[in-house]
């Protein structure tokens, strides 16, 4: 999938059912994504420097409450963004780690159901989708996948001493500021 600058001329029917005839729609592309998440049945590794598309979120928590097992990964600066969902998933229970403040956590990879990944430059973010120059791939094949779980685990075991002690207190504020 690729997106540019002309990404944002779909934005206005972004919640609409209006049939789009561009070939590289964007709101094709997101609700793309979305269904790769609707469908995940048993993990959901989702690995972002920066997620704050509502849609794409909305979704992930909804797999969390259906039993899916979620693992979030972003970088601490960036999940105290105040576009970023980290409230959201917090306080629905879904699992954070957060990479510490200097060289950034600069990912945008997930994993569904460790049988596909998508991956690529950009953000789960409303630019991403609709404004930037971006890429995403989505691949099942194994030679590319298996090195991706592999580094989602590797990434999940060197976040966990860091992840609790940076996450309430950037949480404190967003759930304040969030109305919940
Ligand atoms: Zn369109």
């Amino acid at each position: 999938m690729f997106f540019s600058n002309e990404s944002n001329l779909c934005r206005a029917h972004a919640s609409s059912d209006e049939i789009c005839l561009k070939d590289c729609c964007p709101v094709r592309y997101l609700r793309e994504v979305e269904s790769y998440i609707n469908r995940a049945e048993r993990s959901l590794d989702v690995c972002m420097y920066i997620l704050s598309c509502q849609l794409l979120s909305n979704a992930i928590v909804n797999a969390h409450k259906r039993g899916v097992f979620v693992r979030i990964i972003m970088d601490r600066h960036m999940a105290s963004n105040e576009s970023a969902q980290t409230a959201l998933f917090y306080n629905n229970g879904v699992p954070i780690r957060l990479k510490d403040l200097g060289v950034l956590m600069h990912h945008k990879f997930a994993i569904v159901d460790n049988d596909i990944v998508i991956t690529g430059s950009m953000n789960w973010t409303m630019s991403g989708f609709f404004g930037n120059f971006e890429n995403l791939l989505v691949t099942n094949h194994r030679l590319l996948l298996q090195p991706f779980i592999d580094e989602f685990d590797s990434l999940w075991k060197t976040f966990s001493n860091f992840s609790n002690m940076y996450l309430e207190p950037l949480i404190e504020p967003l759930v304040a500021n969030s109305g919940q």
